[in-house]
């Protein structure tokens, strides 16, 4: 097994994680916790907006790793598929505003839909926004679901079909977002993460842990080390694969988000040191 991590160099944390805290508290104490990434969600910016948030992120220090998240292309009507494919675009233009190199894309179902339908929609809604963000330099990443969201949030539910999603766009501004919190009970997990690596795919790799019980399907994640993912393998299948960006600490949890956010954070570097 691969040694810990010996700081935080690539730490990165999601806004959502500490989501009582507003974009200006955040990245403030982010920047004085030695947090060194952050990937910031569209809700975080309503106030200041894209351009503004960007620049606040800079002035402390931190680097914006992706904007989260556009996607939720499968729809049953045609109406809804182009409103979609405008959002994405939008969406991408945030990111530009932002300076986000990265999206990350929740891929959408359809409720009632056949799944295979769901991911036909998905591959050509990613392909109708690809020369957008070519264009504007950002890259796209596909974040398969864990399976119990299939029903009417993401009908890509594997690494394996997100690389199917890569390989027939063929494009350098599209690749895949490995979540363990989705990814971990894939028996093929291994290989369709080296296979994302020698595609050149790899494009963010997400932490978490799943707790048992899990008492809410949105909000019940785990601190790593809480639960029963093995993280610091993953992380090893993902750096053997080539990976070497930053590690994202992305966590929706009402009750870690009841809790002193401060101390949590703490936490969060403790168990980045301990567990990943
Ligand atoms: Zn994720």
């Amino acid at each position: 097994m691969i040694p810990p991590l010996m700081d935080f160099s690539r730490l990165c944390v999601h806004t959502v994680t500490t989501k009582p805290w507003g974009i200006e508290e955040t990245v403030r104490r982010y920047s004085a916790a030695g947090v060194k990434g952050i990937t910031i969600w569209r809700e975080a910016f309503l106030d200041k907006g894209p351009a503004a948030t960007g620049q606040l992120v800079r002035d402390h220090g931190l680097k914006v790793v992706s904007l989260c998240r556009g996607g939720f292309f499968a729809a049953s009507s045609a109406n809804r598929r182009a409103k979609a494919i405008d959002d994405n675009r939008h969406c991408i233009d945030e990111a530009a505003a932002l300076g986000a190199p990265l999206v990350v894309l929740v891929c959408g179902a359809e409720p009632g839909q056949a799944l295979g339908d769901s991911r036909k929609q998905i591959s050509d809604g990613i392909a109708a926004v690809l020369p957008h963000a070519a264009a504007a330099k950002v890259r796209l990443a596909v974040e398969p679901l864990h399976p119990m969201y299939a029903g009417d949030r993401c009908a890509i539910n594997t690494l394996g079909q997100a690389r199917e999603i890569c390989g027939r766009l063929n494009s350098p501004w599209i690749g895949v977002a490995v979540d363990v919190y989705h990814t971990w009970w894939d028996d093929r997990l291994r290989d369709e993460i080296g296979a994302c690596g020698r595609g050149g795919w790899l494009f963010a790799f997400h932490v978490s842990d799943w707790r048992l019980p899990t008492v809410d399907l949105l909000e019940d994640r785990g601190l790593m080390g809480e639960g029963c993912i093995p993280i610091r393998e993953i992380r090893e299948w993902v750096e053997g694969a080539g990976f070497t960006g930053f590690i994202e600490v992305e966590i929706f949890s009402r009750r870690l988000w009841a809790g002193d956010q401060a101390q949590y954070l703490e936490s969060i570097k403790d168990a980045y040191l301990s567990r990943v």
